[in-house]
């Protein structure tokens, strides 16, 4: 069955819900396409124990601050999935859930959606299908012939099922920090990181990352000297449980090893570590499959837009993946601008 719109949103976490709520606001007739079963994007599968870097009020989408979690300075994902399921409700978004899409098309003056429950002709199209789908590991030599468990960040909930084990934690960024932390105190940890961890200051935190992002982003848009942006300040918010890990010495990194071993990790000069589990933080790649059939352009991964729209498709924007697709646009608070300029153009789009 092929039904008809003016605009498909493929994604229904954070980003698809910021884009209905500006398509929504300018009267776009629009749907919004989520393969997942319940509301929340990503932040349904996060661990047990993480903790945004930010407060809740910097935390929010457009038009409605996050509610303060009672006893809580910063939410725990739980939070986040509960305010994300009632700005949906509240402003009427129309998701449907349970429906992935595997490509999206050329199709005439439309583009085709194609869902696994049907397709979609649409004048166009918003892309907000995050990263969490794409984890990403390194290829470190040896990878198959480590006996032990090997996860990434997606697959990691709690510590009580590494209790008492020798666990490697890779990543010097804000998950390797938080889940080192979770397992400092009841597991044989070794972090591991490419380079020394680099805290923000006690006193900064997400808020302070927003505001780099979009002074970069204006720096560079203006033609001056490039600001340096987030990496300017740091890879790591000391949010409260990793700041205590650190301040109690249970957080001491140790350089990427070289390969991996049967029973463990090596590096160049000699030294070996085995291990029981290796837990992969190192990061991910924004989901972007549906756009083969449309032969974009792009590198590493992404693809060549101008904002957010499609360097090669008018009618496409990508939203939320990253600094690429508006400063600070993969959190809360930054998809919020992005959202409203893809909402625009595409208004304007759909007059011509
Ligand atoms: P997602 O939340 O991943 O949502 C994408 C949705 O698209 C999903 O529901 C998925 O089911 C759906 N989808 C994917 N592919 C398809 C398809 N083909 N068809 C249909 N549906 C599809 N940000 C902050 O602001 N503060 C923080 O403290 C913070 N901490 C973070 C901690 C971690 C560990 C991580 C990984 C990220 C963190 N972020 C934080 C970043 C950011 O807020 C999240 O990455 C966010 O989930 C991105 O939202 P999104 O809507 O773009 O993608």
């Amino acid at each position: 069955m092929t039904q008809r719109t003016d605009v498909v949103v493929i994604g229904g976490g954070q980003s698809g819900l910021a884009a209905g709520y500006h398509l929504r606001r300018l009267g776009v007739e629009h749907v919004i396409l989520d393969a997942q079963t319940a509301p929340g994007g990503a932040w349904q599968h996060t661990w047990d124990s993480l903790r945004l870097f930010s407060p809740a009020a910097y935390s929010s989408l457009p038009g409605r601050l996050m509610p303060l979690q009672p006893g809580e300075t910063y939410p725990d994902g739980r939070h986040v999935v509960e305010y994300l399921a009632d700005y949906e409700k509240r402003y009427e978004l129309p998701v449907q859930c349970g429906v992935r899409v595997d490509a999206v098309r050329r199709d005439g003056t439309r583009l085709r959606v194609e869902g696994d429950s049907g397709d979609w002709r649409a004048r166009a199209v918003v892309s907000a299908t995050g990263t969490w789908t794409r984890p990403f590991i390194p290829a470190v030599p040896g990878r198959r012939e480590f006996s032990g468990r090997q996860l990434h960040t997606v697959q990691y909930r709690s510590p009580a099922e590494f209790a008492g084990q020798r666990v490697i934690v890779v990543g010097g960024g804000n998950s390797g920090a938080q889940i080192a932390a979770d397992l400092a105190s009841v597991a044989e940890l070794t972090w591991v990181t490419r380079r020394p961890p680099r805290y923000l200051a006690d006193d900064i935190d997400g808020r302070a990352l927003f505001d780099a992002a979009t002074a970069r982003r204006r720096a560079l848009d203006a033609g001056r000297t490039d600001t340096g942006g987030v990496a300017s300040l740091g890879d790591i918010v000391a949010v409260p449980p990793v700041r205590a890990a650190r301040d109690a010495g249970l957080l001491r990194a140790t350089p990427m090893f070289s390969h991996l071993a049967e029973d463990g990790v090596a590096w160049a000069d000699g030294t070996t570590a085995q291990a029981d589990a290796i837990i992969w933080c190192t990061g991910f790649r924004p989901a972007l499959a549906h756009f083969a059939p449309l032969g974009l352009r792009g590198t590493r991964g992404h693809i060549a837009t101008v904002g957010t729209c499609a360097a090669d498709e008018p009618r496409l924007h990508a939203l939320g993946y990253g600094d690429w697709t508006g400063p600070a646009s993969a959190t809360l608070i930054g998809v919020g601008r992005p959202a409203r300029d893809a909402a625009r153009e595409i208004a304007e789009l759909l007059r011509a």
